[in-house]
C-alpha cells in the first residue's frame, strides 16, 4: 500500500521514499514506493510528472492502494529521491482550479451545467449541456470567473460522507458513497473532487475563453488559464504587430482590409484567367498555322517546347489544339534536370500511345499515362526534349494512325 501524501502538502516537491516494488512492463519500469507525493491521474487532471532517483517518471496511476510510478530505466529498490516537476504541477493546479471557478461562474450566470472537461497540453475545454451560449453570457462567465480571482478567495477542501452530504451546497449531485472530499470555493462553488488545487483562487491568475464550437448537440469551449492566458496574450499582441506592418493598418480595420484584398486577388485571378486563355488560343492558333500536314499522312503533327513555362498555360495550349481537325500534338516543358511532356490527339484522329510509350519514355528516361486523346507525363532527361518530339513525329509516319 502507498501512502498518499499528495493531498497533505501540495507545496512539497521533493521526497525521500522506500522503493518496494520494481516490475518491467511494456510502459517502462513500474515502481511502487512506501509514500509518494506524486499526483496520479484524476477527477480530469492528469498526473504529475518528475524525477525518481533522477530517471523521469512518464507516468503516475492509481491502482487499488498502491500507487504506480513509469520510469523509462530501473531505479533500483530502497531509498529513493522523488522530484515532482514544479512548471507541470503549477500549470495543471492552474488548469484544474482554473476549470472549478469557469464552471461555477457558468452554473451562476445560466445554470449551464459542466458535462466534461479536457485538461490538453495547450489548452483546456469545458463542455456543457447547452447547445449554445449567447455572447453576452460568455462575457459575463469570463468577467465573474476573473473577479472570482480578484478577489483571491480561499478554497477548502473538506472531507465528508455520502450521509451528511446533503449539508452541502453541491453545484453537481454526487453518487459517491463512503468518504467523499469536497472542495469548497468560498460561497462561490462546491463540489466533489479529487484532484489538486491551489489554497486560494489568486494562484489561477487569468482565464479567457479563446474559442467555442459544437460538438455532439453541445457547447464546447476553449479556456486558457493562468500562465496559458498570459502567454496567448503575448503571442497575439505579436501576431497582432505582425500584422499592422503587413497591413499598414489597425487592428480595427483588419478584418476589412482583408476581405479588401481576398477582393483584389479575387479580381485578379480573374484577370490573369482570361488573359492567360487569350494567350492560350493565340499560341495555339500560331502553333496550328505553322505545322503543315506532313507526308502522306492526311494528319498535322504539332511539335513545341518551351523553359520553364507555367505549366497551367501549357495546359490550355494542349486544350485549344484538341479542338482542331486532324491533329496530332506533343508538348514538352523544359525544367532544370526534368521535363513535363504531354501527346494530344483530336477527336476524329487516333495515337498509338501503347505501342509506341516504350521508344518514346526511354529516350527522356521518363514516365507517365493517360488515355485517348490525352497522355502526359515526366521525365529526368531534358536535355532529349527535341529528341522526344523529332521521335513523336516520324512514329506518327510509321504507325498506323486510324
Ligand atoms: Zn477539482
Amino acid at each position: 500500500m502507498t501512502e498518499k501524501c499528495y493531498y497533505l502538502d501540495i507545496n512539497k516537491l521533493e521526497f525521500e521514499a522506500e522503493s518496494s516494488d520494481v516490475v518491467k512492463e511494456k510502459k517502462g519500469w513500474r515502481v511502487t514506493l512506501d509514500k509518494t507525493y506524486f499526483f496520479p491521474e484524476g477527477g480530469g487532471q492528469p498526473a504529475d510528472r518528475g524525477w525518481i532517483n533522477d530517471i523521469p517518471v512518464k507516468d503516475v496511476r492509481k491502482k487499488g492502494d498502491d500507487i504506480y510510478h513509469y520510469l523509462g530505466e530501473n531505479p533500483g529498490n530502497g531509498t529513493v529521491k522523488g522530484k515532482i516537476d514544479p512548471l507541470w504541477r503549477r500549470d495543471f493546479m492552474q488548469q484544474h482550479t482554473g476549470q472549478h471557478i469557469i464552471s461555477g461562474a457558468l452554473w451562476k450566470v445560466g445554470q449551464y451545467k459542466t458535462v466534461s472537461v479536457h485538461m490538453g497540453l495547450d489548452y483546456t475545454t469545458i463542455e456543457i449541456d447547452a447547445p449554445e451560449i449567447p455572447e453576452e453570457d460568455l462575457l459575463r462567465v469570463e468577467k465573474l470567473a476573473n473577479r472570482v480571482i480578484n478577489n483571491d478567495m480561499p478554497i477548502h477542501v473538506v472531507e465528508t460522507s455520502h450521509r451528511e452530504i446533503d449539508q452541502f451546497p453541491l453545484r453537481k449531485p454526487t453518487d459517491l458513497k463512503g468518504k467523499i472530499r469536497l472542495v469548497r470555493i468560498g460561497d462561490f462553488d462546491c463540489v466533489a473532487c479529487g484532484g489538486l488545487h491551489f489554497d486560494s483562487t489568486g494562484k489561477v491568475e487569468l482565464v479567457k475563453a479563446t474559442g467555442v464550437e459544437k460538438i455532439r448537440g453541445h457547447v464546447r469551449m476553449t479556456w486558457k488559464i493562468g500562465e496559458r492566458a498570459h502567454a496567448d496574450y503575448t503571442k497575439k499582441n505579436h501576431i497582432i504587430s505582425g500584422l499592422r506592418s503587413v497591413l499598414s493598418t489597425n487592428e480595427e480595420m483588419f478584418v476589412r482590409k482583408t476581405q479588401e484584398l481576398q477582393e483584389e486577388i479575387l479580381t485578379y485571378k480573374r484577370k490573369c484567367n482570361m488573359l492567360e486563355n487569350r494567350l492560350a488560343d493565340t499560341i495555339a492558333r500560331n502553333l496550328y498555322e505553322a505545322h503543315t500536314k506532313q507526308g502522306e499522312s492526311t494528319c498535322r503533327v504539332i511539335g513545341a517546347s518551351w523553359r520553364e513555362e507555367e505549366p497551367n498555360l501549357i495546359k490550355k495550349i494542349m486544350k485549344e489544339l484538341l479542338k482542331c481537325d486532324n491533329t496530332l500534338i506533343c508538348l514538352v516543358n523544359i525544367f532544370p534536370g526534368k521535363l513535363q511532356w504531354s501527346i494530344g490527339c483530336s477527336a476524329d484522329s487516333h495515337f498509338p500511345y501503347d505501342e509506341s510509350k516504350n521508344e518514346l519514355l526511354a529516350i527522356i528516361d521518363g514516365k507517365g499515362g493517360g488515355r485517348h486523346p490525352l497522355w502526359q507525363g515526366t521525365g529526368s532527361q531534358p536535355g532529349s526534349a527535341e529528341d522526344f518530339i523529332a521521335a513523336f513525329r516520324s512514329l506518327t509516319l510509321r504507325l498506323p494512325l486510324i
